[in-house]
């Protein structure tokens, strides 16, 4: 007997499957959902870099602009080994709908390039990025393309990205990316804006569900920036952090982990296994299939499918990585009646950060971190109200809803324009 095999859903299927689905629902004419189904320009790079040894390697990066009918695009650069140019554009397409669902007056971008930045040394990271900012520096401006950190990348990569793009105009344009040191004109917040804005909209979840979060139990995967920022955040508010992972596998503990001794421990240089506080391993697809109140994938894409999503045992999944649960896994969640906040509202909280460093950068005025997250709560809580509404309204579960606030935005911002010519 043969077996079928079915190739894994890429991200871009992913995201286009949820396009289309709303698309549906809203009877959008199919011309508009033709045009917001492709990126508008995708930019392709090789570039050289001369390495330690003297070798000169070549490396492969990414600039994908997906829409830009609101503003100038946003979205974060990615270093990955396994970064291509489908998750680039499913990046860039779920970065339109973010800025659109909390209301930013930004279109969708994002960047990557094929690369373990782990495997480099500093000054090969940094030949690496002053190159790739000049290679896709054609796109990038604080009035038209404005970088950000995602994964594998930090505040020093996007200095030396502004350093760059200031040498070659002549002048400093702080404007040009966000998530910088505060030192050259990054915000206040901005590290931790992400693993923030995801316990906001955690809590507002949790009040909508009558769930208490302290004491609710709680599985993150992934505990890199945003990751290890919610877990701090949520274990601070009262939730019982029980697992944590990185890549290599996991920790657990019923009682609950030590998080600030394991994010030490992680800024120190060590692996989250190594940790000497008691706690089980666990791997990454155990840690998805935790008994825990709340479960929060913060790594990758692809890691709730139809596979697995039967097993899920939370009550309710906030995505704070981009694209954790593929559309067939999704289905599954949504016939078992899973709460899933869903990633473009509950990771926003990097990119209204963002918004407002460009913001201090353009006017060159700065603010103090209160006032920062104060902001940041009013915007993130207000979209979730909004989309929680829209929900009620039409019987939605939330990611449907927050498409649907999210392209009637765009679709707007694209009849006001009018197709051109
Ligand atoms: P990061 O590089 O700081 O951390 C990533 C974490 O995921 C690390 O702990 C890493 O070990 C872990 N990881 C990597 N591959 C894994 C795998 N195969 N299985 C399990 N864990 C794995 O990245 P980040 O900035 O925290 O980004 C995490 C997610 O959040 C990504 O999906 C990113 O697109 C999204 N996001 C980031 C931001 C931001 O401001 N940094 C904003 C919005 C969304």
């Amino acid at each position: 007997m043969t077996e079928t095999l079915t190739a894994p859903e890429s991200a871009f299927e992913t995201a286009q499957a949820q396009l289309r689905k709303v698309a549906d629902l809203l009877s959008l004419d199919p011309g508009l959902t033709e045009i917001l189904a492709h990126p508008r320009r995708e930019l392709t790079v090789h570039f050289p870099v001369r390495m330690d040894d003297g070798q000169t390697r070549v490396f492969t990066g990414y600039r994908v602009q997906h829409n830009d009918a609101r503003g100038p695009v946003k979205g974060g650069l990615r270093y990955s080994a396994r970064v291509s140019l489908d998750e680039v554009r499913a990046l860039a397409m779920w970065m339109t709908w973010k800025c659109a669902v909390v209301n930013l007056p930004y279109g969708g971008a994002k960047g990557g390039v094929v690369v373990d930045p782990r495997s480099l040394s500093e000054g090969e990271l940094e030949r690496l990025t002053r190159r790739y900012a000049t290679e896709i520096s054609i796109l990038l401006g604080p009035d038209r393309d404005i970088p950000a950190p995602d994964m594998g990348t930090d505040a020093r990569i996007m200095a030396w990205i502004m350093d760059t793009y200031s040498m070659h105009h002549g002048h400093s344009v702080p404007g040009v990316v966000t998530g910088k040191p505060a030192g050259i004109g990054g915000s206040r917040g901005r590290v931790e804006a992400t693993g923030r804005g995801a316990l906001y909209v955690t809590q507002e979840a949790c009040r909508q569900r009558g769930l208490d979060l302290r004491g609710a139990t709680v599985a993150i995967q992934g505990f890199g920036n945003v990751g290890g920022v919610a877990a701090r955040l949520l274990s601070q508010a009262g939730a019982r952090v029980v697992a944590v992972s990185d890549s290599r596998g996991g920790v657990y503990s019923d009682a609950g982990l030590d998080v600030e001794s394991l994010h030490a421990h992680r800024v120190a240089g060590g692996l989250l296994a190594e940790h000497p506080l008691a706690h089980e391993d666990i791997t990454n697809a155990e840690l998805l299939e935790l008994p825990v109140d709340i479960l929060v994938p913060a790594a990758i894409e692809g890691q709730v499918t139809e596979s697995n999503a039967p097993r899920i045992r939370a009550g309710m999944v906030v995505e704070a990585a981009n694209g954790p649960t593929t559309a067939a896994g999704d289905a599954v969640l949504a016939e078992r009646d899973v709460y899933v906040v869903p990633d473009i509202l509950a990771n926003a909280g990097g990119v209204i950060v963002s918004y407002f460093e460009w913001v201090q950068d353009l006017q060159s005025f700065f603010w103090e971190e209160s006032e920062v997250n104060q902001r940041l709560q009013r915007i993130i809580s207000a979209a979730f109200a909004e989309v929680s509404a829209v929900a009620q309204q039409r019987g939605l579960r939330l990611r449907e809803a927050a498409y649907v606030v999210a392209l009637q935005r765009v679709v707007e911002a694209i009849r006001l324009r009018g197709i051109y010519p």
